[in-house]
């Protein structure tokens, strides 16, 4: 007689509390977690996890896969890592108004040529009918809505303007997005006052409403000021707030993440709800079309971005020209036997903004600082576009596991554990996910800790990681001993709602 669909036995279970692991089996009946502990009855499957960790599945909290759940489904890249489920919509670049969203993703899936959808209820529909192999999430992105609404104006919005973005996010809050998301160093994120944002995170509900996350104005030279002025909106629209990709950048910047977690920490006792995500790399990624706008080739870069050298910026995407891809502008230019300047130039022309690349503009004592802080949680950030994407895409929760827990002791599993999966469920207000215990949904991997390994690396980012024995999504395996198993088992995630 079997009493369980699956029984995944003996492993080391965590939680996802921050609690240490502990000896037991979990069984899993449907979607849901039936038990935690001694399981008596036997499953219709059985996993051995001794030796093992058993995790809840890893929420990669800052994604830029709003199209690629729709358009490859299966999610390799993500589900083979780990993740469970995806929060999209990050950095201000979000899927409504449909057209703003669509323009802005061929970016990334230039081809892209999906059924239209209207608003967020809309996509979040597109999704469950995409069934897409993990888990989905939306944060209402800021540039798309003001792109929508006022094109690329660079000005303060009229009051009708206003109106219209304020619709869309009533309009989200009421379908589930998750929050409110900015991207302040990019077009047309860059032209918004404060003020204006303040106006339109003042409809995501207060405190127990959506939350609000920034890719912030400035994560260079005024860093601090940009982390202001994310606790200031937050404080007075007063919703909690996400700093994303926490970090400093350009190399005369290294160090002040001290500063910035001092300015989380002060505004969180003042009962601010601030906390950041992160990704697990000296290296971030972006537009190159962003870089140059940003300033980010002059010596003394006002910009975003602080200042890069031409050999610290690697091409991660040309569409047009995968032969350019994994070189850096610095190695083109003496191809080319030109001036960086007019390198730049050359690639933008014939690429436009679908050319990403890698920006080497971190310090790794920086990397760790923010990650050893108790408000940092896990989110890979990965772009998935071009031959040579930033290797986060496909290693970024097990190079937190295996590099910087096992190998570099930066915190220990279950504290990493908890902050890709109970600390950002609870933020996001994913309810029943991240978490093992009776009652839950049954997102589950199982890895070993002693192996668990990022493969993916600059040179060959599109390799997916190892250790990782079994990802079971709303009690379905769809990820096993490191290849997918063609289940598609995610859905829609509605905030607070089961
Ligand atoms: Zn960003």
């Amino acid at each position: 007689m079997t009493l369980h669909d699956l029984v995944i036995r003996s492993g080391t279970v965590y939680d996802g509390s921050g609690a240490p692991g502990v000896t037991a089996d979990v069984a899993i009946r449907g979607d849901r977690i039936a038990a935690v502990g001694a399981v008596t009855g036997r499953g219709a499957r059985e996993i051995d996890a001794r030796g093992l960790a058993v995790s809840p599945g890893f929420i990669d909290v800052h994604t830029h896969d709003d199209f690629a759940v729709l358009l490859e489904p299966e999610m390799a890249f993500k589900v083979l890592q780990g993740v469970t489920t995806d929060v999209v919509g990050n950095c201000g670049s979000g899927v409504v108004p449909f057209a703003a969203g669509l323009q802005r993703f061929r970016r990334i899936h230039p081809d892209a040529n999906p059924k239209p959808w209207d608003g967020f209820g809309g996509y979040l529909e597109h999704v469950d009918e995409a069934r897409p192999s993990l888990n989905v999430a939306v944060l209402m992105g800021h540039g798309s809505l003001r792109r929508g609404a006022m094109d690329l104006a660079q000005r303060p919005p009229s009051r009708a303007e206003l109106d219209e973005m304020c619709a869309w996010v009533r309009e989200g809050v009421s379908a589930g997005a998750v929050g409110l998301s900015t991207g302040l160093i990019y077009e047309p994120g860059r032209y918004a006052a404060t003020e204006e944002i303040i106006a339109l995170a003042r409809e995501l509900g207060g405190a127990a409403g959506g939350l609000y996350a920034t890719h912030m104005r400035n994560e260079g030279d005024a860093l601090l000021e940009a982390v202001r002025e994310a606790i200031r909106i937050g404080e007075e629209a007063g919703v909690p707030v996400q700093i994303s990709h926490h970090k400093a950048s350009g190399r005369r910047n290294w160090g002040r993440v001290r500063d910035s977690l001092k300015l989380i920490e002060d505004a969180r006792s003042r009962g601010v709800d601030v906390t950041a995500d992160q990704y697990p790399y000296t290296a971030g990624s972006t537009s190159l079309f962003a870089v140059v706008q940003n300033g980010a080739f002059r010596r003394d870069s006002p910009g975003g971005i602080g200042t890069l050298a031409a050999s610290d910026v690697l091409i991660a995407s040309a569409p047009k020209h995968a032969e350019w891809e994994g070189q850096t502008l610095e190695a083109l230019a003496q191809a080319w036997g030109v001036a960086i300047e007019d390198t730049v130039e050359r690639v933008l022309a014939a690429e436009g903004e679908a050319c990403f690349v890698v920006t080497f503009g971190m310090d790794e004592a920086d990397v760790k600082a923010v990650m050893a802080h108790p408000t940092t949680m896990i989110g890979s950030d990965g772009v998935p576009s071009g031959g040579k994407p930033h290797p986060r895409l496909y290693g970024c929760f097990a190079r937190v596991l295996g590099h910087y827990v096992r190998d570099a002791k930066v915190f220990d599993l279950a504290m990493a554990i908890h902050r890709m999966t109970g600390m950002s469920a609870k933020k996001f207000q994913l309810v029943d996910r991240g978490t093992l215990r009776a009652g839950a949904f049954a997102d589950v991997v199982v890895f070993d800790p002693a192996t668990i390994a990022d493969t993916a690396t600059y040179a060959e980012p599109r390799r997916h990681p190892t250790g990782i024995r079994a990802v079971l999504v709303n009690g379905v395996v769809v990820g096993e001993d490191g290849r997918h198993t063609g289940a598609r088992a995610g859905r829609a995630l509605r905030r607070g709602r089961r």
